[in-house]
């Protein structure tokens, strides 16, 4: 049995306490509301120009499947050929391990700032903690992440990390937190923004001698990279510095370029609504004066093999990051993606944050009951993760409370026989009597303990006067 992850991917509120604190706020519902039906509606548009999207949705599943299926032949071809490209692959069990890596090659390069393009993977693994523990600065390059890191924040979504802040909170921010901004053209515009942005950090890029990237996709045919990104940020990171660092989870892995010629149809449509992403950038190990001279890859697993090892629940891995479950769940639209406490918010998050910690790692076994199950998220997948499906897999087999087991327990045994079941039911509808005299509309706004946790968010209708076996025989 593979070893569990860690990280920031264990939740240290219960789902249901730190949702309530976010309904609480409905400037951030307005804002989640706006962003996630502008871009659901893009996708949707452009989905629809294709007649072959639910094949392309398979061909996805199905490579990535294969891929799980020989992960560990595939990771030993990706690391030979990246070997022999010239860069450096290390592999890393969980998230501690990760960190210890690249800071240790951070410090070896005598640099005390890093470049940082967007990565899943090392916000996963608590990479900017680390760093600045060990007195490395690190710079955030997306925009949005580089909002979230000056309004210090953490990312709501996976794709728009600022999306719970509109243009008018993120010009405060700027202006409150960005080194040298000149207040007098800093308006809340777009261009305004982005030129206040473009600013700040292209000193940096200019200087920096060390960047850490992720990957949206590694061949492991030729041992390549690949990013694919709107800004072109990423870009700079990936080309100008002397060393680059990729920590890139152990699923990334796709066997060879026409099989990442799916995912490059796939991701843009499901993420941003576009035909083709604007900038991919594609790196095999080292090209002598060209690019970063120093290329090290850290395959990251932190719970991913654990995850292989469940035969439903290895599906979840097929995920490419693309949001577009998030952005149709009714739940996230309301909560954002705080509530769920991991960097995996909506319903990939439900499903794979406890997956990769084990369900008894924090709070991460309330985050499968984070879903009404409406399937939306299944609907809008472009790799048909059967969301819903793994969200009762993780119920099912999830811990519960000994309370509700003890309950459980009761239950069966009154079920499983009918006179018990007859008996028990005659019971309660005389403990009810009482009740159904007074209370004229049938329902209970409040249960007593432990049954509360019922009545928190719907009434609890009183038994019938009569059985329908009863009723039946008195007509
Ligand atoms: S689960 Fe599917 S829809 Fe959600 S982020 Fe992953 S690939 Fe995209």
């Amino acid at each position: 049995m593979s070893g569990h992850g860690d990280g920031h991917i264990v939740a240290h509120r219960p789902f249901p306490a730190a949702a309530t604190v976010e309904l609480g706020k409905p400037q951030l519902r307005e804002n989640l509301r706006n962003a996630t039906h502008t871009i659901r509606d893009k996708r949707l548009r452009l989905v629809a120009e294709r007649d072959d999207w639910e094949e392309l949705r398979a061909s996805g599943a199905r490579i990535k499947d294969g891929v799980l299926a020989r992960l560990p032949e595939l990771l030993d071809q990706f690391t030979e050929a990246a070997t022999a490209a010239g860069a450096v692959v290390h592999r890393a069990a969980d998230a501690e391990q990760a960190c210890a890596i690249v800071t240790d090659l951070v410090r070896a390069t005598g640099e005390t700032e890093v470049l940082k393009v967007k990565s899943m993977a090392t916000q996963e693994i608590a990479l900017n903690e680390a760093l600045t523990a060990a007195g490395i600065e690190p710079v955030e390059t997306d925009l949005a992440e580089l909002i979230v890191q000056l309004a210090g924040d953490t990312p709501s979504h996976i794709l728009v990390p600022a999306i719970h802040y509109n243009r008018a909170q993120i010009r405060d921010i700027f202006a409150r937190q960005m080194p040298g901004v000149d207040l007098s053209t800093l308006t809340d515009d777009p261009p305004a923004l982005a030129e206040a942005a473009r600013r700040h950090l292209r000193q940096k890029f200019l200087t920096a001698r060390v960047a850490v990237s992720g990957a949206n996709f590694a061949v492991a045919e030729t041992g390549s990279l690949v990013v694919v990104e709107s800004e072109g940020n990423g870009r700079m990171c990936l080309t100008l510095p002397e060393t680059l660092i990729s920590v890139v989870g152990i699923e990334k892995l796709v066997p060879n370029f026409q099989d990442l010629a799916v995912f490059l149809e796939l991701l843009p449509r499901s993420s941003t609504g576009e035909r083709m992403n604007p900038y991919t950038t594609v790196w095999s190990g080292v090209t002598p004066g060209d690019g970063p001279q120093q290329v090290h890859i850290v395959l990251l697993d932190n719970g991913r093999s654990a995850v292989r090892d469940d035969p439903v629940g290895r599906q979840a891995l097929r995920c490419i990051r693309c949001s577009a479950c998030l952005n149709v769940c009714p739940v996230y639209e309301r909560v954002g993606g705080h509530a769920y406490g991991s960097v995996y918010p909506g319903p990939i998050g439900a499903i794979l944050s406890p997956q990769l910690t084990g369900q008894a790692a924090g709070a991460n076994r309330t985050l499968p009951y984070a879903s009404t199950l409406c399937g939306a998220c299944f609907d809008a997948c472009p790799v048909r993760i059967n969301i819903p499906e793994l969200l009762i897999h993780l119920r099912q087999t999830g811990p519960k409370p000994a309370g509700e087991r003890a309950a459980m327990r009761a239950a069966a045994q009154v079920m499983r026989s009918p006179r018990r079941y007859r008996s028990a039911l005659r019971s309660l509808r005389w403990a009810a009597a009482p009740l159904r005299w007074t209370n004229r509309r049938g329902r209970l706004r409040r249960l007593p303990w432990p049954l509360s946790g019922w009545t928190a968010s719907r009434d609890a209708p009183l038994p019938p006067g009569a059985s329908f076996r009863q009723w039946w025989a008195d007509r």
